[in-house]
């Protein structure tokens, strides 16, 4: 059986996965680090794909600019010059309330929006004046939406933003570990609105209050690269080249003295005499790059507790439909980022994103084109329908919505089975399980979604933690 010595090993190629590789691989010396994908790609969740002139994002379709770490990166692959931002239209975000769409504004235009009822507008204004929580015990995002702004605004606004950003339930996910921010809002000013003004008052700029979010969403500009998302991914693929190996599904891991011995299978390899077909590398650290229910299979035999908790996180999987149409058959002047579903509204789509009005740039001149996301922690079932059953939705939910009609020139559907991770309230003693295994077993790291936040921006800021701990060693 092959065997090859490696100082470290990531197991996974998602975004965290190449950025820990990347940070690891351009400081440590050469051939000392070791990528290994399960699939045939590099760049998990992040990926573009073209077509007809059309920039098809499967999953992300872009970060927030407020991520040092993320832009330090980004220069250092040298694709400053390819950033795009956001256009000015984006600003206008919409909901989908009553089959009709309506038009997300902040004071004082709020005071006349059919948003909420009036009842529920009054009671919004009262955030000011209601007393912070004073407790550590945990509280999920919609309790203290409930709590501040009132029960209207939390099922109208807060659960329509939580389904938009983790697919997820804003009843079952931790306000602590889903929205730091905005416990420290309330901890350090006693509330949001005044946490709002803080950030506004002194020399801080209005910008500058902005990347600290608020009730209606996280801060930030959202920022994309020229030829969509997925170049990030490929630009990182070609600079770490040899270090990462596709078709490498790891199987287990396992302690030996001095560091791991990591197990493979190869996609496709069939096991005979001559070829095993698995592989088996060592390394004296780890980095565990993988989503949570596939980490607990791989460290099961010397860390069942963490193994346990790992497992016990559940995701929510999410179908992508990209739909792009010649402008003249869509009637909706579509300006604006585009508009998400509160649950209350029951359907099985979350929203839709306008792209080419977000970024003008993913479609070719005269053509629009739609990123419809759909299921999420209430609908586990939508990745197991088929292609008619989701254009139904779409076409109910968006074609009728935004008045399109006749044939799309692309369409497109990405199916991601459980995709994002839900922070439930139990989500600290995880973390905590995670890191006592980290003790335990020297050498050993978990990074990626599953641990300190599911943006992007979270997941590179986590992955360069976990390589700073490597070179601090
Ligand atoms: C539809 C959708 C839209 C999103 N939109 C946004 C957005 O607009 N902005 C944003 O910031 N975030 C967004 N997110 C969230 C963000 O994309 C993800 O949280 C992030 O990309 C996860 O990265 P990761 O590296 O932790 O995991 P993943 O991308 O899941 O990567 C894990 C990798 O591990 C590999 N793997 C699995 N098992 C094994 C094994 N046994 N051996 C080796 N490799 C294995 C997988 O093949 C995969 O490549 C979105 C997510 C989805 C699904």
């Amino acid at each position: 059986m092959p065997s090859d010595q490696f100082h470290t090993i990531v197991i996974g190629g998602g975004i965290a996965g190449l950025a820990a590789a990347h940070r690891l691989s351009t400081r440590l010396e050469r051939g000392r680090v070791r990528l290994l994908e399960a699939s045939d790609y590099l760049g998990g969740h992040v990926r573009t794909t073209r077509e007809a002139g059309y920039q098809l994002d499967w999953g992300p379709n872009g970060f927030l600019d407020r991520e040092p770490k993320m832009l330090e990166w980004i220069r250092e692959l040298g694709l400053e010059g390819e950033l795009v931002q956001a256009d000015h239209a984006a600003a206008h975000r919409f909901l989908l309330l009553k089959g009709r769409l309506v038009e997300l504004v902040g004071p004082p235009k709020f005071l006349v929006a059919p948003l909420l009822s009036v009842a529920g507008r009054l009671r919004l204004l009262l955030e000011p004046l209601i007393r912070a929580k004073r407790d550590d015990a945990p509280e999920s995002v919609f309790h203290f939406a409930a709590r501040r702004i009132g029960r209207e605004a939390a099922e109208t606004l807060v659960s329509a933003m939580v389904l938009g950003i983790f697919g997820g339930d804003a009843k079952q996910l931790s306000l602590q570990h889903c929205f730091p921010r905005m416990a420290a809002m309330e901890r350090e000013h006693g509330g949001l609105f005044r946490a709002m003004l803080a950030a506004r008052g002194g020399s801080r700029s209005r910008a500058t209050a902005a990347r600290a979010g608020g009730p209606l969403g996280p801060g930030g500009t959202l920022t994309s690269l020229r030829g969509g998302i997925g170049r990030l991914a490929e630009r990182v693929a070609e600079q770490l080249g040899e270090v990462a190996m596709t078709g490498m599904a790891v199987t287990r891991i396992e302690k030996e003295s001095g560091g791991f011995v990591v197990r493979c299978g190869r996609a496709g390899a069939r096991p005979s005499p001559s070829d095993p077909g698995d592989q088996v590398f060592r390394a004296k650290h780890v980095v565990v790059a993988v989503p949570s229910y596939v980490a607990a299979k791989l460290i099961q035999g010397f860390a069942s507790d963490a193994a346990t908790r790992l497992a016990s996180i559940t995701y929510a999987s999410l179908a992508v439909v990209c739909v792009a149409f010649r402008r003249e058959r869509v009637a909706h002047d579509l300006r604006g980022f585009g508009y998400l579903i509160p649950p209350k509204e029951r359907r099985e789509t979350l929203g839709c994103l306008w792209t080419t009005s977000i970024f003008p740039g993913a479609g070719p001149e005269g053509g629009v084109l739609l990123r419809v996301m759909l299921g999420g922690a209430p609908h586990p079932e939508i990745v197991e329908k088929s292609d008619e059953e989701l254009l139904a939705i779409v076409k109910r939910d968006v074609f009728d919505v935004v008045g399109a009609e006749g044939t799309p020139e692309v369409l497109r559907i990405f199916r991601h089975p459980r995709a994002i991770p839900q922070y439930g309230l139990d989500h600290g003693a995880v973390l905590q399980a995670a890191e006592e295994a980290e003790r335990a077993h020297p050498g050993l790291y978990f990074t990626g979604s599953a641990f300190r936040g599911v943006a992007m921006i979270d997941c590179v800021a986590d992955a360069f933690r976990v390589a700073e701990r490597i070179f601090a060693q």
